[in-house]
């Protein structure tokens, strides 16, 4: 009883991530997030305390989660949780898709006008021709290899879109099958 108990709970919590995740992209679409009252984001500080605290997973995990902060990098303005949340989705990516003894480095710096973050893996990495549909919704490379993951290939989507609309921001994936991946944000300087 316990057992399906727990099943069900688990469940129930990925439904409801599930139907957050497609409100956030609804939202988006819509383009509402511009009505949110815009928060100071200190980009280090945010990335070090959910650094800090994937820190138990990766532990559990035998991963090494290291952070970098490069440089000084300026305050931005703007949707604080959904900063999180991507920076989130990413962090957690680059835990799930790398084995264990894995290591994954995060770094910031500010590059000319550009706040740059980076989430770097030595994981089971992307097919070359599946890169272009990463960011796709619903897509998940190989379901199989991904399986225990349980993720629903939302949170790519959500970072994108979510780093165009609210942030003017981009994203790249760099990626090497059995090797690692890359990750690259970019975040133009507001004056
Ligand atoms: P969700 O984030 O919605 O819980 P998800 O992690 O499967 O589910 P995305 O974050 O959108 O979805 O990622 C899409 C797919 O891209 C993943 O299913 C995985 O196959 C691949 N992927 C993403 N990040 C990495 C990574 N660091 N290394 C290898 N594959 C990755
Ligand atoms: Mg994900």
């Amino acid at each position: 009883q316990v057992r399906f108990l727990n099943v069900i709970a688990s469940e129930a919590d990925r439904m409801a991530r599930i139907i957050s995740d497609l409100l956030t992209l609804s939202e988006l679409d819509e383009n509402q997030v511009h009505y949110k009252v815009p928060e100071a984001i200190d980009v280090r500080n945010v990335i070090e305390s959910i650094v800090e605290r994937m820190g138990m997973t990766a532990k559990k995990r035998e991963q090494t989660l290291i952070y970098h902060p490069l440089n000084e990098v300026p305050i931005i303005m703007g949707d604080r949780d959904g900063f999180e949340r991507i920076i989130m989705n990413i962090v957690s990516n680059a835990l799930k898709y790398t084995p264990s003894g894995g290591k994954i480095e995060v770094y910031t710096s500010k590059v000319y006008k550009d706040i740059c973050i980076k989430v770097v893996d030595n994981g089971i990495g992307i097919p070359k021709e599946k890169l272009p549909n990463i960011f796709d919704r619903f897509y998940r490379v190989d379901k199989a290899r991904s399986r225990d993951t349980g993720g629903t290939g939302l949170g790519l989507a959500i970072a994108k879109q979510t780093l165009e609309t609210a942030f003017n921001g981009k994203i790249k994936i760099a990626s090497e099958l059995n090797k690692g991946t890359e990750v690259t944000i970019t975040i133009p300087v507001q004056e």
